[in-house]
């Protein structure tokens, strides 16, 4: 049922920050960190490694990467000297650059990462990435684009320009950063301030709900889920992954069949008229085939439901018939539902539904027998912050998208 929005008082946790780098300086090295098993291979072979041996060499260094979290072959104990020397010449094992963090009094944190524009000299593009941690489990919200081509008309990624698609390195890179930050690795030290899950992991979950359309970079999005998915590195069961998609139906099942991850679509409107104006995508694949498209999600069940997510326009999609018929579409499939509170953000034409309203809808949602939590907004005092940060308006906006998704994203 449904929570209690708080509004949590301002931080006192330091905010830390670069100035903005105006060229971009690639790297002499390239990084190995999100690289495939196969790529790993491929490289070894290059660096001269016999055939017969990159098996074995390729596990070394995954469990050296992906499950202990070096960052310098040095420590590769396993891994013979001569090729620690000859990878360390090469290659490094750098994360994304991480230009600013900051830390809600509820525990949410922000990573502001610096990525590498797509040409030499370019200005540096940045994207967030956001730790959203309670006392039983620790979400990592992940992006999968710099902005998006898409423009639904409550989403403040909506109204930026679409800069580029991520890469699956640079995808991992994110888990592997927040990884370190939170000191989530064996016999790592972990970070006492703020809110620590209870259990052995501080990351248990991902969900690709950060800016950009997932199922519009698929290929990169798939490599990176099953690295973070392999048992024998980073090791987050797929069941608590979870990729949102605003429906890109031919993409759905794909998703499904070479991820396997769990799927949340952001439905936001029983009727096509009303989804057209809010998700636009929903012109090209109406409610109709995108239905259709979840309800042959490979590995669906009781067990394995979809996500549909829900944000709460004020008279816009909140009445009680809207509520009848959400339920009434639903029939049939394995379903959960996240209403989400609206999340304001500067020039938009829409407002959060009153609280009684959204307790309304969930009841309707919740006697029609689904659990209907209403996702609690985290991380609001850090969104406050950024809104009294002046300068580089680009990066403010980027801020502010991450928090509006981390709050939006919190069951
Ligand atoms: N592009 C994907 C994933 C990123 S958006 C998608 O659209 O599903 C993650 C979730 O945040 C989506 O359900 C999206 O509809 C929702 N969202 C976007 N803007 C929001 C806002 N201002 N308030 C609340 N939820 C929002
Ligand atoms: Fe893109 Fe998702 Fe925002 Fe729509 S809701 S503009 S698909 S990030």
């Amino acid at each position: 049922m449904a929570t209690t929005i708080e509004i949590a008082p301002t931080s006192t946790a330091p905010f830390v920050e670069k100035t903005p780098l105006e060229r971009y300086v690639p790297p002499d090295k390239p990084s190995l960190v999100g690289l495939t098993r196969a790529q790993l291979g491929t490289l070894l072979g290059a660096v001269g490694v016999p055939e017969a041996q990159r098996k074995m060499r390729v596990q070394q260094l995954w469990h050296w990467i992906y499950f202990r979290g070096l960052t310098s072959f040095d420590d590769m104990t396993s891994v013979s000297k001569e090729l620690r020397a000859e990878l360390a010449q090469r290659f490094t094992l750098d994360r994304p650059e991480v230009v600013a963090e900051q830390v809600s009094v509820d525990g949410t944190r922000k990573w502001l990462l610096r990525l590498p524009g797509e040409t030499e000299g370019e200005r540096p593009h940045e994207v967030e990435c956001v730790y959203i941690p309670d006392t039983d489990r620790g979400t990592l919200c992940v992006s999968s684009q710099v902005g998006c081509t898409l423009t639904c008309s409550f989403c403040h990624t909506g109204t930026q320009r679409f800069v580029r698609n991520l890469t699956a390195d640079e995808i991992v890179g994110q888990v592997m950063m927040a990884k370190d930050r939170l000191g989530d690795w064996p016999g790592a030290t972990r970070r006492t301030d703020g809110v620590i899950p209870t259990g052995d992991r501080c990351i248990t979950n991902i969900v690709m709900m950060g800016m950009g359309e997932p199922l519009y970079n698929l290929d990169a999005v798939r490599d990176a889920l099953l690295i973070v998915a392999d048992g024998d590195g980073i090791g987050i069961s797929k069941r608590r992954i979870t990729l949102s998609t605003s429906g890109v139906v031919p993409n759905i099942e794909r998703a499904g069949a070479e991820i396997g991850c769990m799927l949340a679509v952001s439905l936001h409107a029983v009727r096509d008229d009303l989804r057209n104006e809010l998700v636009p995508l929903n012109r090209k694949y109406p409610i109709a085939d995108l239905l259709e498209a979840c309800r042959n999600y490979p590995g669906l069940s009781n067990a394995k439901r979809i996500t549909f997510e829900y944000v709460m326009l004020k008279g816009v999609n909140d009445s009680i018939d809207d509520a009848k018929a959400l339920v009434r579409l639903l029939k049939g499939i394995p379903a959960k539902i996240n209403l989400i509170p609206f999340n304001p953000w500067p020039g938009t034409k829409y407002e959060c539904s009153d609280w009684e309203q959204i307790e309304k809808f969930s009841q309707v949602v919740f006697g029609a027998g689904y659990a209907s939590p209403v996702r609690t907004p985290r991380g609001r005092d850090i969104l406050a912050a950024c809104g009294q940060l002046k300068s580089a308006t680009e990066k403010l906006s980027a801020r502010e998208r991450m928090a509006l998704r981390a709050m939006a994203m919190t069951d």
